[in-house]
């Protein structure tokens, strides 16, 4: 089983190490070399709309899964607690329809965001109109 240490950083590198996590917080985003072996650079943003990184001290896990699938190799593969678990290969079909579903999440998540700064920005308004 293919295992990626963590190495927190402040900017990723441009040379990435096969079998390490790049993680930097300050960007938000991480980057590795593909497990597979393919030599492909694969970077994750670090969002609520992206991956999700937990860290425990010892193993990262990242969510969701990770679908290479604009590269040759079309590997797919979770990343538990420095473990590359490999999960099924996609097929077209599958891999359209996640796709489709990321983009879908993806406005959503932008349309929340923008009616909560909305929001906020009524608040505003409001809590300032009182104190004229
Ligand atoms: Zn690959």
């Amino acid at each position: 089983m293919t295992t990626l240490h963590p190495e927190f950083v402040e900017y990723i590198p441009r040379e990435l190490e096969e079998g390490i996590l790049y993680i930097s917080m300050k960007y938000k985003t991480a980057g590795h070399k593909c497990p597979c072996g393919c030599g492909n650079l694969v970077f994750t943003p670090l969002s609520p709309a992206d991956w999700q990184l937990s860290y425990d001290g010892y193993g990262v896990t990242l969510t969701p899964s990770i679908g290479n699938w604009n590269y040759d190799c079309k590997s797919h593969y979770w990343i538990v607690n420095n473990k590359v678990r490999y999960a099924s290969r996609w097929n077209d079909f599958e891999i359209d329809m996640v796709k489709k579903k990321e983009l879908r999440d993806k406005k959503q998540y932008f349309k929340k965001r923008r009616k909560r700064n909305f929001r906020n920005w009524i608040y505003k308004i409001l809590s300032l109109s009182c104190f004229v």
